[in-house]
């Protein structure tokens, strides 16, 4: 009955685990989450007053389909503004969510037996969506003991006639990852020089945490001209549930990825499109304010993770995610078996710490699980402490 992509399709395992940890605390089960990547903060009262306004003066109607253009301009004062780019609304395109976003490229972008370089470990539904449209994800590894840094030599090495796009997601998801001056700069040169299309999500930038944020776009007007910077409300603004994200770009994509949402969802909400407006140009003091309470998370959930036997976790940039190496344990038994992979660590975990991790393999390596730290210090505490007590308690 179904189609032939869906029997390729993986559902959001980050959304499903999210999921599962609500349906366990639904049925009494004390459950800790360090599941979805969500900011636990409310979303500021300002953007929700903003959006109380648009509903009372009747915004809440059909918009142009591309988003209202007081959104577009904000976007491009946003970008001048933090990161010194130049675009004009004609030049953007307002979506439900980054996630929308990115479909809506791939959708424009792509024939059947496309292949798009994606570092490795990725955000899920790159790849998913890759192939969704008939087009290849080509997985390009990184290396943990070099921060998980894009690897230059390793994408060139995967290029091949077929290649149209690459994937840059710093900060990164899952990794936490924020790519050096120097690997953005080779990445872009890699891309003018072989023709590809630069997919820069740049969701988590005001999670910087170590250096400051600098979108590959900016790297001059060749590289800006073949990239699609890809951004969102709902990290930086804790928005989630709003669904808008936004792409800038080149016209004549910008323009195609809009004429596909004309045809698929319409205008993101209207009433969301004015808060968006609200949380994009009034003041940003709250998000440096929860951008500093993810960083303190941060140095307690790395130290803690570190302080496990046979758990080793690299010291993210940014995001609010860690990507502990869980291969410690593998071999040792739980229930009388071995444990073998990032699924039977994260099975254990949820059944005998009742802590929600996401198995490493959903994000191309099955050594890690991810934990989000989005959450209060005194949870990830409490978490650290279940984890290590189960940890230590399984059999050599
Ligand atoms: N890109 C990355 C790297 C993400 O982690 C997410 C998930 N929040 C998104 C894009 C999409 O976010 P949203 O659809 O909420 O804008
Ligand atoms: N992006 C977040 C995560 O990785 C939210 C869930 C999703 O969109 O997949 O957990």
């Amino acid at each position: 009955m179904l189609a032939d992509r869906i029997k390729v399709l993986a559902p959001s395992p980050t959304l499903a685990i999210q999921a599962q940890a609500k349906a366990m605390r639904a049925q009494g089960i004390d459950v800790i989450s360090f599941g979805a990547g969500e900011p636990d903060f409310d979303t500021p009262e300002r953007i929700k007053e903003a959006a109380v306004r648009a509903m009372r003066k009747g915004q809440t109607k059909y918009t142009e389909a591309s988003g209202i253009v007081e959104l577009r301009e904000a976007v491009c004062r946003k970008l001048k503004r933090d990161n010194g780019l130049d675009y004009v609304p004609a030049e953007v395109l307002i979506s439900c969510g980054a996630k929308h976003t990115l479909y809506n490229l791939a959708v424009a972008l792509l024939n059947p037996g496309d292949e798009v370089l994606v570092p490795a470990p990725y955000w899920v539904s790159y790849p998913e969506q890759v192939k969704l449209v008939g087009g290849v994800p080509v997985a390009v590894p990184t290396e943990e003991a070099r921060g998980f840094q894009v690897d230059p030599d390793r994408l060139t090495a995967a290029l091949t006639p077929r290649t149209r796009a690459v994937v840059i997601n710093s900060p990164n998801n899952p990794t936490g990852a924020v790519f050096s001056h120097d690997t953005l700069r080779a990445v872009a040169d890699l891309a003018v020089k072989h023709d590809l299309l630069v997919v820069s999500d740049e969701c988590y930038e005001a999670l910087t945490y170590e250096g400051r944020h600098v979108s590959i776009a900016s790297f001059g007007p060749e590289v800006k001209a073949r990239t699609v910077v890809v951004n969102t409300c709902s990290k930086a603004y804790a928005m989630t549930g709003w669904r808008i994200g936004y792409a800038a770009g080149p016209p004549t994509l910008i323009k195609a990825m809009g004429d596909v949402q004309s045809q698929v969802t319409s205008n993101p909400s209207s009433i969301a499109q004015w808060a968006a407006v609200e949380a994009l140009a009034g003041p940003q003091d709250e998000v440096a304010k929860m951008a500093g309470e993810f960083d303190q998370r941060r140095r307690v959930m790395i130290p803690g993770l570190n302080a496990i036997p046979g758990v080793k976790c690299v010291t993210p940039g940014g995001a609010f995610y860690a990507f502990p190496n869980v291969a410690g344990l593998f071999g040792r038994r739980w229930q009388g078996k071995p444990l073998q992979g990032s699924a039977d660590v994260t099975a254990f975990l949820l059944e005998a710490a009742r802590v929600a991790v996401v198995p490493g393999l959903d994000f191309g390596s099955d050594a890690h699980i991810r934990l989000s730290y989005a959450t209060g210090l005194a949870t990830i505490q409490e978490g650290l402490s279940r984890m290590d007590q189960a940890i230590r308690s399984l059999s050599p």
